[in-house]
């Protein structure tokens, strides 16, 4: 669907503004009822999602044009779809979807966003978001003596990632979640240097085209192996190929786990043995595309009706995407089998999660701005009492490291990779 198919839910956001905050039935504490960090941090309601369905209705009216004002608003927004997840709480409307066609007519136009258009460029040439020569890619894998695509084959794909691949930080994080597979006896192999980025990112900015090219690419990669699964550590590329591939038509031919999946799955089989006593307090993060991102599409096709002068109807009844269905027990599964360890809750949980900050590009283009919000998150972590933040991203990982530099805020932050390899 293109932007202008959302005339519809233009006209229908009541300016309610529920998109700003969690619901009212899950606030638990007033200092973490904030749902939206755009409107939170820019305290202009243009920075919410319902600004930009006033935006989307203004541009279609003709009453603006895309301008630097347009793209700092529509841009400075994580694409973590809180927003529409509190919306959806009492309106059937797509706030996220209309921001992601709103980013593919500015890329459509031309309209680019400076910092963007680096990535882009790195990705065009090297095939990563990462600005880094795709030589080098398989570098993080160096030395575990793990079956590789490029010669061989295996039944379980494990694919890194861009920033898995490149940030050497989270090296040992990437190389973790990989032994823990091959100890539990795996027949598990990478692609090394021919493992490209999946187009996920490039999506979520607005290059649309960058996700058809990488779907096929990765399908047409598949098809020449005898791999019944893939297994990605990081949260974005899971919702790739998970929800996106599927949402454009390109559904790959094999099966698609986080690592948490996987590794719940050696747990439940006594493969993956949790012995070792591991006494700390933590609290898990949400990953946005693990948790209400990594919800499977739901494909609709039908008509929309107006009735009664303001009713909208769906012929046949559309089924809409509330969060509900993002993974969320298993990493709390893997987390609570731990022995010795004390878990507790953050007030903002599961599809209302706080984003780590790092999404949408934001990381990229408005660096101070991913900070400010991964803070808020390590903030909420500290008030709940817990000595550690546990997330099940890279992208997560690297925005709290960089958060807590920042701030000098002393909690630990943890990949649950890295949680699970204390309890072996
Ligand atoms: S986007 Fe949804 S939640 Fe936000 S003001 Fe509009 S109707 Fe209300
Ligand atoms: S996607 Fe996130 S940052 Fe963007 S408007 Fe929605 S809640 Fe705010």
């Amino acid at each position: 669907m293109a932007w202008q198919d959302y005339t519809h839910d233009m006209q229908r956001c009541t300016r309610c503004s529920y998109c700003k905050w969690i619901p009212y039935r899950y606030m638990r504490d007033t200092g973490f009822m904030e749902g939206c960090p755009s409107v939170s941090r820019y305290l202009w309601h243009a920075y919410s999602a319902s600004g930009k369905f006033n935006m989307a209705y203004s541009l279609l009216q003709k009453r603006i044009e895309i301008d630097d004002i347009f793209l700092d608003v529509l841009y400075k927004c994580q694409m973590d779809g809180s927003c529409d997840i509190s919306c959806k709480v009492q309106q059937d409307i797509e706030p996220l979807q209309l921001m992601q066609e709103l980013r593919i007519k500015c890329v459509e136009d031309g309209q680019l966003v400076p910092a963007h258009m680096i990535v882009i460029d790195g990705l065009r040439k090297e095939d990563n978001m990462m600005q880094s020569k795709k030589q080098d890619r398989g570098r993080w894998v160096e030395g575990l003596g793990v079956k590789d695509f490029t010669s061989t084959t295996a039944e379980v794909i494990y694919h890194a990632g861009c920033r898995y691949s490149f940030d050497r930080d989270l090296w040992p994080v990437a190389r973790g979640g990989l032994q823990l597979l091959l100890d539990a006896g795996v027949d598990v192999g990478v692609m090394g240097v021919e493992e490209t980025c999946c187009g996920g990112r490039a999506y979520e900015l607005g290059y649309a085209g960058e996700l058809t090219k990488y779907a096929e690419h990765q399908i047409e990669t598949f098809r020449t192996t005898s791999a019944r699964t893939l297994v990605t550590p990081c949260s974005d590329c899971y919702a790739c190929f998970k929800v996106l591939y599927d949402k454009i038509g390109k559904k790959p031919d094999i099966e698609v786990l986080h690592i948490t999946h996987y590794l719940e799955r050696l747990i439940k089989e006594g493969k993956l043995r949790l012995k070792k006593k591991v006494p700390i307090k933590v609290t898990y993060h949400d990953p946005c595309h693990l948790g209400r991102l990594g919800e499977p599409w739901v494909h609709w096709q039908g008509k929309e009706y107006k009735v009664m002068g303001q009713m909208i109807v769906h012929d046949p009844p559309k089924k809409f995407r509330r969060g509900a269905g993002g993974v969320y027990e298993t990493p709390r599964n893997i987390i609570k089998s731990i022995p010795g360890l004390d878990f507790v809750e953050m007030y903002r949980s599961k599809e209302y999660a706080w984003c780590c900050g790092a999404g949408g590009g934001v990381i990229d283009a408005y660096p101070d701005y991913a900070a400010w919000t991964g803070a808020g998150r390590l903030k909420e972590a500290e008030a709940v009492g817990a000595e550690a933040i546990v997330s099940a991203c890279p992208w997560c990982k690297r925005n709290f490291l960089d958060a807590a530099g920042e701030t000098g805020n002393k909690i630990e932050v943890l990949d649950i990779i890295e949680l699970v390899q204390r309890a072996i």
